[in-house]
């Protein structure tokens, strides 16, 4: 947690910083040499920042700071799966998870944009937590730093070497209802000189928020995941209530028209495997009609039971035989095993654990409309 009088310049971009330079009259040229501080070395003292000059770093250290959020727990799975929650200057909290690859070098860092949620995706134990608020840029941005603090990667180091070497934006919250912070962010995460991310190893999901999606695709440039989770309006109206405001062909048409797609560079779907809804052989046939002409893959999830969640898994043949049927078709779609589990760092399991839990096992039933159901209705071939 920082000082809460003094400005943070993580999270400004170049041109904030040539203002806010501007206005304790230094020259546009020191902008570079502090991008790089904060940026790539990662320094959050500035009186260590030899380059800047003596007046330039006790201006900046009288009023300002380079601040991370403040860790306020660490969890670390059996896996190796880390998750922080973190701490912001207003005593909000959000989480950010670290999954290490298995079988090769870095791993993937989920990011949150939002601390709660105001969609209620009834599988989601985050949708359980109401919206408190948007993440600003530095927040958004402030858990990369933080995790890579954490993880000791500074300066920033070549690609091949990255511990941190995928930024999903999958963590709490719906990253499109916070598009301007996310996108200030993402910039940053994405300049060369500084963070060096690049876009394609860079991905936002999104639960489904048809307009900003040509938007983000055009001013960023990343990757896009879906969260799909099913293959029918009915079913997917009543598990993922945004569904009722951009159906399933409005969606689809959004991602058969974001920019930059090839079969080199596919929108991910996710797919939550949900015991009796959306598991048969029907579903997957009608998943593949569903994204025909888009350059597509997935991300097959056998959901991952958190306390009062009104779903069950799968079983295991059932997934497999929907992944083979997939894969039969020419469609990468591994099963992705739970990761976390036991620190509940999985996905759709993120919330903050400071915020209590308001919904109970029969509310969340009584509110999906699914258990009383045997089966949902699946589309035939
Ligand atoms: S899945 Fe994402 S969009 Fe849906 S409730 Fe959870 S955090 Fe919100």
């Amino acid at each position: 947690m920082s000082d809460r009088t003094a400005k943070d310049v993580i999270g400004l971009d170049r041109d904030d910083l040539a203002a806010l330079l501007a206005k304790i009259g230094e020259k546009p040229f020191r902008v570079k040499q502090l991008w790089h501080w904060l940026y790539h070395q990662g320094a959050t003292d500035f009186s260590l920042m030899t380059s800047l000059g003596k007046n330039l770093r006790q201006s900046l250290q009288g009023g300002f700071i380079a601040g991370r959020p403040e860790i306020a727990r660490d969890q670390q799975s059996v896996d190796g799966t880390r998750k922080w929650l973190l701490g912001f200057d207003d005593g909000n909290e959000a989480e950010t998870v670290y999954i290490p690859d298995m079988d090769e070098e870095g791993g993937a860092l989920c990011v949150s944009t939002q601390v709660g949620c105001t969609l209620t995706c009834r599988f989601c134990h985050t949708g359980t937590q109401l919206l408190v608020r948007n993440l600003e840029p530095h927040e958004i941005l402030g858990q990369f730093m933080a995790a890579r603090d954490a993880l000791g990667e500074w300066p920033t180091p070549t690609d091949a070497t990255r511990k941190i070497s995928n930024v999903v934006v999958m963590g709490m919250g719906e990253p499109l209802f916070n598009y301007d912070a996310l996108k200030k962010a993402l910039l940053i995460l994405m300049d060369n000189e500084g963070l060096a991310m690049s876009r394609r190893r860079i991905t936002v999901s999104t639960s489904g928020v048809v307009p900003m999606i040509p938007k983000l695709g055009e001013e960023t440039g990343v990757n896009l995941a879906i969260s799909l989770h099913a293959v029918t309006d009915d079913l997917r109206d009543r598990i993922m209530p945004i569904n009722k405001k951009y159906p399933l062909a409005q969606l689809m048409n959004a991602c058969r028209n974001y920019p930059g797609l090839s079969n080199a560079r596919r929108i991910t779907f996710e797919y939550l495997m949900l015991k009796g809804l959306n598991d048969s052989l029907a579903d997957a046939k009608e998943l593949l009609r569903l994204v025909k002409d888009i350059p597509a893959k997935f991300n097959l999830i056998p959901f991952n039971p958190w306390p009062g969640a009104p779903f069950e898994t799968p079983s295991l043949d059932s997934v497999k035989r929907f992944s083979d049927y997939l894969f039969e078709q020419g469609y990468s779609a591994p099963i992705r095993r739970p990761r976390g589990q036991d620190i509940l760092a999985a996905c759709g399991q993120l919330r903050s654990e400071s915020v209590r839990e308001r919904q109970s096992l029969a509310k969340a039933r009584r509110e999906a409309g699914i258990l009383e159901e045997p089966h949902a209705p699946a589309s035939s071939d």
